[in-house]
């Protein structure tokens, strides 16, 4: 188990061990509270929602869930949930089909107006046949979903129209910088050969050109049986993969002992799924995860 080289994210690890600021327990505001009142899904969804509406008076975001709840299409919906929603102005989720609790929600108000956030993003990964619709992994695709929502606030608040817009511009412009800053660390891991055993990531491979093949897990890794295990080693000693993409969220045993079988390597992406609530996580993470581009090599 010596050689293998496993590269963790400091900030992740960091994010895990924050006591994490949660929007759960806020109270449910009163009807004619005056104010623009937007609900969010999920961190991601959160954090983006933190960049577009931030800083403009009147209007508040709020998230449904807790910010370590991990991936949303694995929340059990509650009571607790629809209560959070209850005097939003609008809803914004990922979409794709991540937020598979939306007919309770919608039964419940059915004049809530949701914002999908990757309603135009038209590259998402299949895995089986199916959307994988974890897309805000891929820079591009999230700068789609900023856009998206965007106009869509832009157009059910029109008076902070344009702050939304101004706050949208203003974000894409740090991320375009963070990826300009990189180019040459992206340019570098273009086309090559991964493993990824989660399925957060392969938006994250689309978007850096890498050929991948990926293991879906339902973000719980002791989930893959022996026999996925052996398949597994055949296929990177067949293709001569060494590297293994895990997320920094789950366990990492299942990559671990693939690893060792092999003398591969594992690196440890963000997924920017779950973290510590401030405006800039999402850039962090991100950051973070381009330092480590230099791993795959
Ligand atoms: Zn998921």
């Amino acid at each position: 188990m010596s050689n293998i080289r496993k590269i963790t994210s400091i900030l992740l690890t960091a994010a895990m061990t924050v006591s994490l600021a949660s929007c759960a327990n806020e109270p449910a505001k009163s009807e004619d509270d005056g104010e623009f009142n937007i609900v969010t899904s999920f961190y991601p969804m959160q954090i983006l929602a933190m960049n577009v509406a931030g800083g403009i008076d009147g209007v508040t975001v709020e998230c449904m869930s807790a910010p370590d709840i991990g991936c949303i299409h694995d929340h059990v919906f509650t009571t607790d949930d629809l209560r959070k929603v209850e005097n939003a102005d609008v809803y914004i989720e990922n979409g794709l089909e991540l937020e598979t609790f939306n007919d309770r929600l919608l039964s419940a108000y059915p004049d809530l107006q949701v914002i999908e956030a990757a309603a135009e993003v038209t590259d998402a990964p299949e895995d089986d046949g199916e959307v994988n619709g974890h897309v805000w992994t891929s820079i591009d695709d999230y700068i789609i979903q900023i856009r998206t929502v965007s106009a869509a606030l832009s157009e059910a608040d029109p008076d902070h129209a344009a702050d939304y817009e101004a706050n949208a511009e203003a974000y894409i412009e740090k991320i375009e910088q963070l990826t300009e800053s990189y180019a040459d660390q992206i340019a570098a891991v273009e086309g090559m050969r991964v493993l990824v055993i989660d399925e957060t990531l392969p938006s994250f491979c689309v978007w850096l050109g890498l050929d991948y093949e990926v293991i879906e897990t339902d973000h719980e890794q002791a989930s893959l049986s022996a026999g996925d295990i052996a398949d597994t080693v055949d296929w990177m000693n067949d293709n001569g993969v060494s590297v293994i993409l895990v997320s920094s969220d789950s366990d990492d045993g299942i990559a671990e002992a693939v690893a060792a079988e092999i003398n591969g390597s594992i690196v440890a992406f963000n997924t920017c799924m779950t973290g510590e609530v401030y405006a800039d996580a999402y850039l962090d993470q991100m950051a973070d995860n381009l330092v480590l581009l230099q791993y795959l090599g």
